[in-house]
């Protein structure tokens, strides 16, 4: 595969005018795309701009809203529960965290929950929210109306989704954000596509084929990547992260993210129309309420300091810690551009040809 890089501000460009064409007010087509493009900046290709072909397909198939607000239907002390009614994740999501944060500053602690909103992206971005509020939050994620991809350690084919998980801790002066954003499978799917589209093999134990093997091809997960692919590709499954304590994770995923918001876990008796429903979970704790802040500053950059001068056990590779790799990836990917390979940027181009819209209207060059 051909790899290029592109420039932020072009590629957010792109994505706006193509959301726009799909029905997004300007708004709403913004906070996608910056949602994407920061995605792919932090160095996750899987939740960047990759996405966009996949939203056109379910925004034609009306499976996306375009245009929802976070709908408010219960309140009660520090619970809020909103539903997003099939809205775009990145819009819906950032409105209503915005919304549980100004609750959160006043009572020290909120209980949000989002159900029936489209895939909300990468859930760091809910994390960064509420640390730059000040605020620490958890969030746990489960992924409804799309068939199940991973399977529960033990079994051999897929029973649940990605559910990912994030924490989030403010930083200090000297020590920047920790933010531990991770799928409970050891790989998000999106990763599988990429290596798709890049002709490259998994590394073992990543996924296995349809008869329950372990494999490295993520031809075995084709099925997902592409439903409208008529040559019946067989069906695989990602595995859990760390066998049954993921496993364990993504099953209170289902519990807390899909039960308790009200949307339901993917248990078959729900319909699956083959979109990408998420229902998050969502605790925000201001630590003020709870502690001295200039001894958590310290706390929280002394154990780091502590674990970082840990010998590393490979020669050239410290230790690092959740959010490590993505302010490295961002640093790079600003100054130099987006790798995107050209399988990538063709189905993007395909996407928005697809909405009647010219290269020039793309804001495309060549
Ligand atoms: P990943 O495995 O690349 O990283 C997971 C976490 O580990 C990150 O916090 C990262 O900072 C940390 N990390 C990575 N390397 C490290 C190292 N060497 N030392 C210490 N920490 C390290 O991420 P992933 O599990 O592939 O997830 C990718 C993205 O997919 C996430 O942003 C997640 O929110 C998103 N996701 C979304 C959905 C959804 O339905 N919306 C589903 C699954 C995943």
């Amino acid at each position: 595969f051909v790899e290029m890089l592109i420039k932020e501000i072009l590629l957010k460009k792109m994505v706006t005018s193509i959301l726009k064409k799909g029905g997004s007010n300007t708004d709403e087509a913004q906070i996608v795309a910056n949602h994407l493009v920061l995605s792919n900046l932090s160095g996750h290709d899987s939740h960047g701009v990759g996405m966009l072909p996949i939203y056109i397909r379910l925004l034609k198939a009306n499976l996306i809203m375009p245009n929802q607000q976070p709908e408010l239907f219960k309140i009660d002390g520090s619970i809020m529960m909103f539903d997003g009614n099939r809205g775009f994740g990145q819009a819906v999501g950032k409105v209503a965290m915005e919304k549980a944060i100004k609750k959160c500053k006043s009572t020290g602690l909120v209980l949000m929950t989002i159900r029936n909103v489209h895939h909300l992206g990468r859930i760091g971005t809910y994390g960064e929210q509420s640390i730059a509020a000040g605020l620490i939050s958890l969030h746990f994620v489960n992924v409804t109306d799309h068939p199940p991809v991973v399977c529960p350690y033990g079994g051999s084919d897929a029973r649940f989704n990605t559910n990912p998980i994030c924490l989030a801790m403010p930083g200090t002066k000297k020590q920047p954000q920790i933010l531990l954003d991770m799928a409970t499978s050891r790989i998000a799917l999106g990763k599988t596509r990429l290596a798709f589209n890049k002709g490259q093999s998994l590394k073992e134990g990543l996924v296995i084929d349809h008869t329950g093997q372990p494999s490295t091809d993520p031809a075995v997960m084709a099925a997902y990547m592409f439903p409208d692919r008529i040559d019946n590709p067989p069906i695989g499954a990602l595995t859990p992260l760390g066998d049954y304590k993921g496993f364990g994770l993504a099953l209170f995923c289902e519990l807390l993210g899909g039960m308790l918001s009200g949307g339901g876990t993917v248990q078959p008796e729900h319909p699956r129309k083959k979109s990408i429903i998420n229902n998050m979970f969502t605790i925000l704790i201001d630590p003020k309420k709870l502690i001295d802040l200039s001894w958590m500053h310290h706390e929280v950059e002394e154990i780091v300091k502590y674990c970082k001068a840990s010998p590393p056990a490979e020669q050239g590779n410290p230790v690092l810690v959740a959010g490590d790799p993505e302010r490295q990836a961002n640093s790079e990917r600003r100054a130099s551009g987006i790798p995107l390979d050209d399988e990538t940027w063709k189905q993007l181009l395909i996407a928005g040809e697809s909405m009647g819209l010219s290269k020039e209207e793309m804001h495309v060059n060549n």
